[in-house]
């Protein structure tokens, strides 16, 4: 709900200000100017399936988290745009990466039913009293340590302690004992507080006033990205990171809810400072010259690439069948 207020702020004044706006067209590639500057940007139309070519003075890259790369194979709470975007242009362009190896795990993701596989479910149900015990009933963590403490904690209960339940869907999870909040604070205390939980679980035959509700760590947040300095600017002059595209603001790791702070605070310095160093000439010429850098490197340390880059969203679909592979 903060998420849509910031987001309803946001679009009125862009709607306002007739900011124009190019939907459903992703970045694929930066452009560069000889210098090695920031120039702009190459988009892809998914409609029409044409490139768009965006000459820019100043680009501000704000596209997210990497969560759909679903690294380790954990189920995340990020939305389908979260595939690493940002980080493969601005890395292509030259950027520098802070922290790459550094993911936040949300301690309880939803891991049955199967179709809310990764469904944040708020520490708030753990601050009112909601305990995690494993299989046999146990507690085995204090629930208000914080996210990386409790997420090890319950993947070394389902994987090295044989302490998980497992669900019909062949993973394991830990119970989040949700009646306890009623017992604790009063019947309808559930429905009241946290009634979008509630609904969602009632959709699929599961009360969880009576029940207890099983969860996993799912990927939830990169701690690293593109390193920016205090007014987000990139080492690629004219190139902004903000947001969880950016690397660094919180270190290694982050408490919850800093990142909605994180984003406007560094959105609006980034804003501000291209808006102060905007010079009335453009770059000349914008190329795709750092590509061919780019790719001779890759041949000299002998690196192929695999996956498509940028990904722009993750393919769910049945796996390919022979005859299309050959
Ligand atoms: C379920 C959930 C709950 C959370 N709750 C909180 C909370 O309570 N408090 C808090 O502080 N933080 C919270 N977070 C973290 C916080 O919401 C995110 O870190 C934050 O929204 C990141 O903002 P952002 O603008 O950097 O990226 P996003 O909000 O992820 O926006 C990135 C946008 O870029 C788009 N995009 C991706 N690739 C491209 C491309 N190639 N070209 C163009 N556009 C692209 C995406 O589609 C998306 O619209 C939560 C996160 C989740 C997933």
């Amino acid at each position: 709900m903060t998420g849509l207020e910031i987001m309803r702020v946001l679009r009125d004044e862009m709607q306002n200000a007739q900011i124009p706006v190019l939907e459903f067209s992703p970045v694929v590639e930066l452009l560069t100017d000889p210098t090695g500057a920031c120039a702009g940007a190459v988009l892809l139309n998914l409609d029409t399936r044409r490139h768009v070519i965006v000459h820019a003075k100043k680009t501000i890259l704000a596209t997210g988290g990497i969560g759909r790369l679903h690294i380790q194979g954990f189920p995340t709470t990020n939305h389908y745009g979260a595939t690493a975007d940002g980080l493969v242009v601005a890395y292509r362009a030259g950027a520098r990466l802070l922290y790459a190896d550094s993911i936040q795990y949300h301690p309880t993701g939803v891991v049955w039913p199967e179709q809310m596989l990764g469904l944040l479910i708020s520490e708030h149900l753990r601050a009112k009293g909601a305990q995690l015990v494993d299989q046999g009933g146990e507690r085995f963590i204090n629930e208000l340590e914080t996210r990386d403490a409790i997420s090890s904690a319950i993947i070394r209960a389902c994987t090295a302690q044989g302490r998980g339940v497992p669900t019909p869907g062949g993973r394991q999870g830990i119970w989040l004992d949700t009646p306890l909040i009623d017992l604790l604070h009063g019947r309808g205390t559930i429905e009241r507080q946290f009634t979008g939980i509630h609904h969602r679980f009632r959709k699929f035959g599961i009360d969880v006033t009576q029940v207890p509700i099983l969860i996993y760590p799912a990927q939830h947040y990169q701690n690293g990205g593109i390193a920016i300095d205090g007014r987000s600017a990139t080492a690629i002059p004219n190139l902004y990171a903000v947001g969880e595209v950016a690397g660094g603001v919180h270190g290694r790791n982050r408490l919850g809810s800093n990142s909605l702070v994180d984003i406007l605070v560094f959105g609006r310095r980034a804003g501000r400072h291209a808006a102060e160093t905007l010079t009335p000439a453009w770059p000349e010429p914008a190329t795709l010259n750092h590509l061919q850098e780019y790719h001779a490197e890759l041949e000299r340390l002998g690196i192929q690439e695999t996956p498509p880059a940028p990904l722009l969203l993750p393919d769910y679909g049945p796996p390919a069948r022979a005859e299309a592979v050959r």
